[in-house]
């Protein structure tokens, strides 16, 4: 059986630190569905549209990675869509501190959904889709924070 994970976020915009974590995860599962959570009536950077765009821009025609928008509970999109892990990143004991707890309530109300957390690469735990939005919001050049063939300001 194929090994699915869920890798839930708000991904405004997907960033370095998040495709880090996708390329490990492929070595641990066979598929990755990045799942935008449309949950916040917060206005952020990118419409989920353009996240997606974005997205779908980095993994053109990938069966084996692909983005959704979901609404509600990760842990209800994973049981409605029989997916049985999520995969997270932890950059550092703040992320450690926020994905443990998410993890223990998950397992409370999901225990069939197992929750995987990969460490970030070094040279990434300082990269984080805010500090992204910081930079463009004072006219600076975000591109070395993306993925390489993303021009972000496709998406704005
Ligand atoms: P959320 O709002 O749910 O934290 P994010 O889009 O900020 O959504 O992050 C989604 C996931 O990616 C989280 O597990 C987060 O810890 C992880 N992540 C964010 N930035 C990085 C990074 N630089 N390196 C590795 N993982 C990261």
């Amino acid at each position: 059986m194929s090994k699915i994970a869920l890798f839930p976020g708000s991904f405004d915009p997907f960033t370095l630190g998040h495709y880090a974590i996708v390329e490990q995860g492929l070595k641990v599962f066979d598929k990755i569905i990045i799942g935008i959570g449309a949950n916040s009536g917060k206005k952020g950077l990118l419409t989920t549209e353009n996240k997606l765009k974005l997205i779908e821009s980095i993994y053109p025609n990938q069966d084996n990675v692909v983005a959704v928008e979901y609404c509600g509970l990760t842990g209800d999109y994973c049981r409605e869509n029989d997916v049985k892990f999520i995969l997270r990143g932890m950059r550092n004991t703040v992320d450690y501190e926020c994905e443990r707890n998410m993890m223990l309530i998950n397992q409370k109300l999901y225990p069939e959904i197992t929750t995987v957390l990969l460490f970030t690469p070094p040279e990434y735990v300082s990269v984080s889709s805010s500090i992204i939005r910081e930079l463009l919001h004072f006219g600076k050049d975000p591109n070395e924070l993306l993925p390489s063939n993303v021009d972000i300001k496709k998406y704005l």
